[in-house]
């Protein structure tokens, strides 16, 4: 009879097996920063290995639920969540992880530390880090346009630490018509009337994707109908509201009716929602018709957390596989000790490293321009980055996640194992906040407003010419190919113009991608060593090193 039972993998401490996170914390942080970064991300870390991953399960296990009516056919749009998921919002607010990124005494830093904290956390956090996504970009979007009132009662929750006081927040921008191209956005503002400032409407509309519907607010665009003259199509006459969600017990939403929630591939505990709007009060931010440049800054914030959920995917994608690769025989041996198999796992870290580069810079640079210290240079940059990090990463970590399962042979493929959800989550990170092409065409835009593409593609042939020793030379010698290439890439496409641009602007942005991730590796490289096999063998795998 058959005595033989695999073991399975076993969650591991996510911080202590990150020696690419220790090398990217210890380039970026100042000693004075550094050592308390370290001891929250080593308590974050611990809580990957127990606390974290059983929460996650339960969360999965108990998806959320919609109720419409009560028993009396009340309508009472009631969203149950499972315990483990409120549970996943107190250990958001205890360790900071919205907060970290306003903290001032952080200062230019408070991005990288906060970066470091998400790392940790998204990959098992059910997909958490989606409404943390949001509740930061509101937070964003309210410190730079709200009246102060709104902005000083609302940030307070947004950032509070206290889980009695912490709020979360939505974004509530798709529609069925589209939610790359948000100009054909149906939902009218009308004024509440009354005495006021001339900030208060009513929204009227359908939202078709609302993730994180059991938060206290949201932010969403509008078109406004004031009675008098037509509203203004497009996405030029669309501004931006801030709703404050008033459910009342038993009485169902104030202006708002929830229809149902999405059945999803993934993200299983996240409720998605879709809504229609009658009535629910909304305050005007910033100028009307401004909606869409003022949404800016949040699509920065929510772009970075999606590119720090690719990395945390992939870097616990890699845990998981290189754990069990010390449980598993097969020909005699430990997969471990298999030649090939080690080698399929190395290029899979190496990979993950040059991502979590790109990701560290990205947050570095917006610390440094939230804190008003970048250079014009460095904002320029960061325009272009943040789509680039967010469009090459989402893509590495669907075929990270799917290598990842391979890893495990016929087990990742069995529900129960709990690896098919890392396939199924890391799927959401190229649709949502901008798929890859729309993203693609952005940098575009970006480049014909400010030149912040041909900045980006400056500072890495700088970078490029720069690299040294302890580097491999043939790896070094393909950078500075690949980026000459891109340059000759960018120009032509930049001489046909027209269609022939937009066509070929996915590709000129994964190939960019790639390169800044090589780039900021080989910065991290040149005081690692184990970052200096990365950067090698990542050079061989993406730029035919
Ligand atoms: C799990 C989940 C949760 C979500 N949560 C939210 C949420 O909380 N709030 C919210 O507002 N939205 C949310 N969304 C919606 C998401 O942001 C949109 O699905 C996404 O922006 C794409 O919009 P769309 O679905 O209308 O696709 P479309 O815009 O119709 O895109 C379809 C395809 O066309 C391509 N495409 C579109 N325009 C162009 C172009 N100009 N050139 C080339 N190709 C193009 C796209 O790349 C894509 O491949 C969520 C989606 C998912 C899956």
């Amino acid at each position: 009879m058959a005595s033989f039972f695999q073991d399975a993998p076993v969650d591991p401490d996510l911080f202590a097996g990150d020696a690419a996170l220790h090398a990217e914390l210890r380039r970026r942080l100042p000693a004075e920063v550094l050592s308390a970064a370290l001891e929250r991300c080593a308590a974050l870390g611990e809580a990957t290995a127990r606390e974290l991953p059983a929460l996650a399960r339960q969360a999965e296990a108990q998806p959320p639920v919609h109720v419409p009516y009560d028993a009396w056919g009340r309508r009472v749009d009631e969203l149950r969540t499972s315990p483990a998921w409120e549970a996943l919002r107190v250990f958001s607010a205890r360790h900071a992880l919205v907060a970290t990124g306003y903290e001032p005494g952080l200062g230019a830093h408070a991005r990288t530390v906060q970066a470091a904290l998400l790392h940790l956390f998204s990959a098992s956090s059910a997909t958490y880090s989606c409404p943390l996504a949001m509740t930061d970009a509101a937070a964003r979007v309210l410190l730079d346009l709200a009246p102060a009132e709104l902005r000083d009662r609302l940030v307070a929750g947004l950032t509070a630490t206290d889980p009695a006081r912490f709020i979360t927040s939505g974004q509530w921008m798709t529609e069925r018509t589209g939610g790359s191209d948000v100009g054909g956005t149906e939902t009218v503002a009308r004024p509440a009337g009354g005495a006021g400032d001339g900030r208060r409407f009513t929204l009227h509309g359908v939202k078709w994707f609302t993730s994180a519907t059991t938060s206290e607010m949201a932010l969403t665009l509008a078109r406004i109908d004031d009675g008098g003259a037509p509203p203004v199509p497009g996405s030029r006459g669309l501004s931006l509201f801030c709703v404050e969600i008033a459910r009342e017990p038993g009485r169902g939403w104030r202006g708002i009716t929830v229809h149902r929630l999405k059945d999803k591939l993934g993200t299983k505990a996240l409720p998605t929602a879709e809504l229609t709007l009658d009535g629910a009060p909304a305050t005007l931010l910033g100028a009307p018709g401004r909606g869409v440049a003022n949404i800016s800054g949040m699509l920065n914030v929510t772009r970075l957390y999606n590119a720090i959920a690719s990395a945390s995917g992939m870097h616990r994608a890699c845990a998981l596989a290189r754990d069990y690769a010390g449980r598993r025989v097969a020909f005699g041996r430990k997969l471990i000790d298999l030649p090939l198999h080690a080698t399929t796992l190395a290029d899979m870290e190496a990979e993950t490293a040059a991502v979590l580069a790109l990701v560290m810079e990205c947050a570095a640079l917006l610390g440094r321009a939230e804190a008003g210290t970048a250079s014009e240079d460095e904002r320029r940059r960061l325009r272009a980055l943040i789509p680039l990090a967010k469009l090459t990463t989402a893509k590495q970590a669907v075929a990270c996640a799917s290598e990842a399962l391979e890893c495990f042979g016929g087990a990742g493929y069995v529900e129960d194992t709990g690896l098919p959800r890392l396939l199924r989550d890391a799927q959401v990170l190229t649709i949502w906040e901008g798929t890859t092409n729309v993203l693609s065409l952005d940098l575009l835009r970006a480049e014909a407003k400010d030149g912040s593409f041909s900045a980006v593609v400056k500072d890495l042939a700088a970078r490029a010419e720069g690299l040294a020793r302890p580097l491999d030379r043939v790896a070094v010698a393909a950078v500075r190919d690949a980026v000459r290439g891109l340059a000759a890439h960018a120009q032509q496409a930049v001489q046909a113009g027209g269609d022939a641009l937009e066509a070929s602007a996915r590709k000129l942005a994964l190939r960019a991608g790639h390169l800044a991730e090589a780039l900021f590796l080989a910065d991290t490289a040149m005081a690692d060593e184990l970052a200096a096999e990365r950067f090698r063998r990542f050079a061989a795998l993406r730029l035919g090193a």
